[in-house]
């Protein structure tokens, strides 16, 4: 063999070795996760490494703010003060009310906790099938109104008598945020919480990199839409897709306009927003598909640190300035 073939040979098996030695450090590492259904959703929590202990303290925090925060609980919090007007409730609780009321005002008044008085009427129309009069839409409304929330260090209270709140916009990502919390005082760096849609990725994923989210196509349940790449960041979607109802043939949706009483109209077909947490996304989401399209993508676009989608009728999509950074 001559003395060429032979550094040849050497150079190849010490490529061949640093290959090997990559391929097994590369290799994926085994993330922890399990899935839950707290707060009527899904909830998949992915932790890495594996704790079990942490994983199992992260789905309580969920199940705490659940506790706290459902409308669907007589005995939560926010259902005990809503029966009373006026009540001390938990530093977690008043957290959320607060960050809720900023949202109110960067949405001018989109995003709108009293929005519960709605909420209730087109529920009852979802259950009888029959749209709200007129008379009965003004008397809710007259009850609406974040300026109507008077908070006094842990006591929360109402101007007026029939004011009630609704966390259900921004509670799911205010759970994220705090499951996400417990994991990084754990210790853990990478993992991935999903509250049905709402979700904070943080670190890296299983391959190392960005994580992908899948932004479902509005109108195809099983088909995803677009995939976008992030970590450290806080992901939420709202839509008309899921939680739509039909009278007469006209389409309803879940959320409502606190300046006119009724369900969203000409609204988005989805707005995804992402932003350094999970409650951010969660009440801007919300807030924006009340604002439409071209109001909400000018305040998406006010915001630092805030990209955000918008998919409209006709699949007609919008996306902010920073938006592009997720898609390489
Ligand atoms: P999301 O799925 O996060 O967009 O939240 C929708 C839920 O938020 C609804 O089911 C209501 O409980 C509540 N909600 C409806 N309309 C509004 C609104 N304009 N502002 C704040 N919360 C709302
Ligand atoms: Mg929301």
């Amino acid at each position: 063999m001559t003395k060429r073939r032979l550094i040849i040979l050497a150079s190849l098996s010490v490529i061949i070795l640093i290959g090997l030695y990559f391929g097994i450090s590369f290799k994926k590492p085994k993330f922890l996760t399990s899935t839950q259904i707290i707060m009527g959703t899904t909830v998949e929590i992915s932790i890495y490494p594996s704790n079990k202990k942490a994983l199992e303290e992260a789905f309580n925090e969920i199940k705490k703010v659940d506790r706290l925060m459902s409308t669907y609980k007589e005995d939560s919090e926010i259902s005990s003060l809503n029966r009373q007007g006026e009540m001390e409730v938990s530093s977690e609780t008043l957290e959320v009310i607060k960050k809720a009321l900023e949202f109110s005002r960067i949405t001018r008044g989109a995003f709108d906790i009293t929005c519960k008085p709605l909420v209730n009427l087109w529920k009852k129309a979802k259950k009888e099938m029959k749209v709200p009069s007129e008379e009965e839409i003004n008397k809710a409304l007259s009850l609406v109104g974040y300026r109507k929330i008077v908070l006094k260090g842990n006591l929360v209270s109402f101007k007026e008598k029939g004011v009630q709140i609704d966390l259900g916009g921004i509670a799911k990502g205010y759970a994220v945020d705090k499951a996400i919390e417990v994991l990084k005082k754990k210790g853990i760096k990478r993992a991935l919480v999903n509250a049905g849609g709402d979700l904070y990725a943080l670190g890296e994923s299983p391959e190392r990199e960005k994580w992908q989210i899948g932004i479902q196509d509005p109108r195809h349940k099983d088909k995803i839409f677009s995939i976008i790449k992030l970590k450290d960041k806080g992901v939420a979607t709202s839509g008309d897709y899921e939680r739509y109802f039909t009278i007469e043939g006209k389409r309803y949706s879940h959320i409502v306009n606190p300046k006119t009483g009724q369900t969203v109209e000409d609204v988005p077909m989805s707005v995804t927003i992402v932003a350094p947490d999970a409650t951010t996304a969660d009440a801007l989401a919300t807030g924006v598909f009340v604002l439409g399209p071209k109001k909400g993508m000018e305040i998406i676009n006010s915001l630092s640190k805030v990209e955000g989608m918008i998919i409209s009728e006709g699949m007609k999509v919008k996306t902010s300035r920073g938006w592009k950074q997720f898609q390489n």
